[in-house]
């Protein structure tokens, strides 16, 4: 165990402490919602200058010993300066953070480490989560390389590429009629009846732990500077929970003075927490209700934190419609260089909102979460928009003929 301190219980009936016992969230049912507190001070960030560790280079602020288990690269992912993609958009101070580069390609490996790490040192074996695709892809694959089992519940309209990358990984797939919803459900009850350890997000205090790590990263890599704002695709809303804490807790070690504003992307037609955020009630959305499965949550499992970070922040929530995330997808991959998938681009998309909108100033510090990995979406490139494909023979003079009238 790191400096870590304590744990609170947050339930309806108040804010409860806990002494150092990790075990305990076994007790924590579906009301309640656990944080854990370290001995925060500048002792527990790294004195040394961005290094190759991953994620574990924060380790001090992280609930697990120092002795790591788990096999996979975690973390550390480049926070890119999109010479082009600046110019493209006219915001010269934006940065991508590049978490397509994950061994799962998506953010959620950061808290499938953190947990297989806790179920490899306590001799835990099978672990369960409900997902949208993502979380299970990231699972079923982490624990195939720690040797542990898997289950997973996935919605009935998961997408195929990512449930055979799930199969490869000789995980055990339910595939649950009904949304994300029903498939959160039923695993929680399944954990539950069988004993399984539940990796799902909110649920399991470690996910917000270890997405905590991203805000870290972005302070680092910004030379120890946090930026004006942050843009967050948003589904249970733990990412972006996992942001705020982590500014927060730079703040707390008194790395900083002030937080970025925090600023939440939604589907246009799956956007719960927009519609809180400015007081409406939006109807539930039905699962497909969004090319971006990531964010495809229509009752988010954290939405309320979500919210308060985002007030507390200053920041805000805009909608993207699918439209504008293919359109973020082709700028990301033709002036930034980066392929995506459509959660992963809808922060760009979001970027561009928030600009027009006036949430964001032209000349401000911006960093783009990108979250997820084009290569496991190939049904969401449209090539045709792009340039023809020249079919020659293997002859100079039909290279030369292409290369007079286009290039
Ligand atoms: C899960 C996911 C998100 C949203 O994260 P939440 O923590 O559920 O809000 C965004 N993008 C991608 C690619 C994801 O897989």
């Amino acid at each position: 165990m790191g400096k870590f301190t304590s744990f609170r219980i947050i339930n309806k009936n108040g804010t409860f402490r806990f002494p150092d016992a990790i075990e305990q969230f076994d007790t924590v049912d579906e009301t309640e919602r656990i944080e854990l507190e370290y001995a925060y001070g500048p002792a527990l960030l790294p004195e040394d200058s961005w290094s190759g560790d991953g994620m574990w280079r924060y380790l001090a602020l992280l609930p697990t010993s120092h002795n790591i288990l788990y096999p996979l690269a975690v973390g550390g992912t480049p926070l890119v300066a999109p010479l082009q993609l600046r110019q493209h958009t006219g915001l010269p101070g934006l940065w991508l953070k590049d978490e397509t580069r994950s061994p799962t390609g998506s953010n959620k490996d950061r808290a499938t480490a953190l947990i297989l790490e806790h179920a490899l040192h306590h001799g835990i074996h099978t672990i369960s989560c409900a997902s949208t695709g993502n979380v299970a892809l990231s699972l079923a694959l982490g624990a195939a390389a720690c040797g542990l089992e898997a289950v997973i519940f996935v919605p009935a309209n998961v997408l195929d590429t990512k449930l055979h990358y799930m199969q490869m990984a000789n995980a055990t797939i339910f595939k649950v009629k009904g949304g994300y919803e029903a498939a959160v459900r039923l695993s929680r009850e399944a954990a539950r009846t069988f004993g399984w350890y539940d990796r799902n997000t909110g649920y399991n205090p470690l996910t917000l732990e270890a997405k905590k790590t991203v805000a870290f990263e972005i302070w680092d890599q910004l030379g120890r500077l946090v930026p004006d704002a942050v843009v967050v695709p948003v589904g249970d809303g733990v990412t972006l929970n996992g942001i705020a804490k982590g500014f927060r807790e730079l703040m707390l070690c008194g790395a900083t003075t002030r937080v970025p504003r925090i600023i939440g992307v939604q589907a246009e037609h799956c956007q719960p927490l927009k519609g809180a955020w400015e007081g409406k009630t939006i109807p539930l959305a039905h699962s497909g209700a969004t090319i971006a499965d990531g964010i495809a949550v229509s009752v988010p499992i954290n939405g309320a934190m979500a919210l308060r970070d985002v007030s507390e922040s200053g920041g805000g929530f805009v909608a993207v419609s699918d439209e504008e995330i293919l359109q973020a997808i082709t700028l990301l991959a033709a002036a930034g260089g980066i392929l995506a998938e459509p959660a992963g681009a809808a922060a760009l998309a979001g970027a561009r909102v928030a600009l027009a909108q006036g949430l964001i100033q032209e000349q401000e510090t911006l960093v783009v979460l990108v979250t997820g990995s084009g290569f496991k979406t190939p049904q969401y490139l449209h090539p045709q928009q792009y340039r023809p494909i020249y079919e020659v023979s293997a002859d100079i003079d039909e290279v030369k003929r292409v290369r007079l009238k286009h290039i």
